[in-house]
């Protein structure tokens, strides 16, 4: 073999070699902008979980639970029920008495002037005199959030 086979061979190994290194360059490239890639869809996701989240949080935070119409500062004003921080408007807390209820609250209606309610969402009871709109703390935030959101 002449000398200058060996070097023509040798030049040959080493533009093979740096051939590779930037096939691996190249490689490591596209992996790292999938990984890019990638993480902006999940990003992107991310975003758009936040937006339903907000939508269905600030629906839920307007609407009466019970009967999901939204709140005003006029008829349907949000009320707490302050046992358990349940929010509602007050015609919907009195309309999920039940017969049984009514019947008990009736003969403690003749006797007091007072009956028991239960909160729609959780039963609890809160004991309060026959007209109760006023008994029922506002819950101003949502009370403004509502307003803000009507404009
Ligand atoms: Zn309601
Ligand atoms: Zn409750």
């Amino acid at each position: 073999m002449s000398s200058t086979d060996r070097s023509a061979r040798h030049a040959a190994r080493q533009e093979t070699a740096a051939m590779n290194q930037q096939i691996e360059e190249a490689r490591q490239r596209i992996e790292a902008s999938k990984k890019n890639l990638k993480e902006i869809q999940l990003e992107k996701k991310d975003v758009r979980e936040q937006t339903e989240l907000q939508e269905e949080i600030r629906k839920g935070v307007l609407e009466c639970p019970i009967c999901t119409e939204n709140y005003n500062s006029v008829d349907r004003i949000p009320r707490f029920f302050e046992k358990c921080g349940h929010t509602a408007y007050t015609h919907c807390f009195s309309c999920q008495v039940t017969t049984k209820d009514k019947e008990i609250n009736e003969r403690r209606l003749k006797k007091k002037n007072v009956f028991d309610l239960p909160c729609p969402m959780c039963r609890k009871i809160k004991r309060v005199m026959s007209d109760f709109d006023e008994q029922f703390p506002i819950n101003e935030e949502v009370l403004v959030f509502a307003q803000a959101s009507a404009k």
